[in-house]
């Protein structure tokens, strides 16, 4: 894909789905209001919009705008400069949405990482845990000859006190 910053027409796209996308208090009778099906999001936009297309100011997936009950479709100006609009917020749909997989990747090659170290540290562990018992069985050993020793050395003075 083209790179879309590029497109002088983007930035305009973006401006006017921005004005007709409605995010203050100030809601008319005029306008739709509805919930994003994909997070939930509480959107209001003018009832030109219905129908259209828009990306959701939230988690930006394209989701269309309903039409109102008793709204004649055949009313609405769906234009080529609607259709132009629809597109243009689309693409930001699509860039949001590459933003958005840039994001997970990057936190997953993160998390990749830290489980990497994770699993190091735990080779780390238990190579040490090894060096620990080895180093044990080795005093135990020489315990276990130190009191031969003693007793050896016992008996030899005990023979020698008896003769
Ligand atoms: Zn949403």
């Amino acid at each position: 894909m083209d790179d879309i910053n590029q497109d002088p027409g983007f930035a305009e796209g973006v401006g006017q789905l921005e004005s007709a996308l409605n995010t203050g208090d100030d809601i008319r009778e005029t306008d739709i209001v509805f919930d994003c099906p994909y997070c939930g999001h509480g959107l209001v936009i003018d009832n030109r919009g219905a129908g259209l297309v828009i990306a959701c100011a939230s988690c930006g997936k394209p989701v269309q705008v309903p039409i109102p009950d008793g709204m004649d479709i055949s009313d609405l100006d769906q234009g080529p400069e609607n259709l132009q609009l629809q597109v243009r917020t689309l693409r930001n749909a699509l860039l949001k949405a590459e933003n958005r997989e840039r994001e997970l990747q990057k936190l997953l090659s993160g998390l990749t990482e830290r489980r990497a170290t994770l699993e190091r540290a735990r080779t780390n562990q238990l190579r040490r845990l090894g060096d620990l018992r080895q180093a044990c069985e080795r005093v135990q050993q020489q315990i276990t000859e130190a009191s031969v020793m003693m007793n050896r050395i016992f008996e030899m003075l005990q023979a020698e006190l008896s003769q």
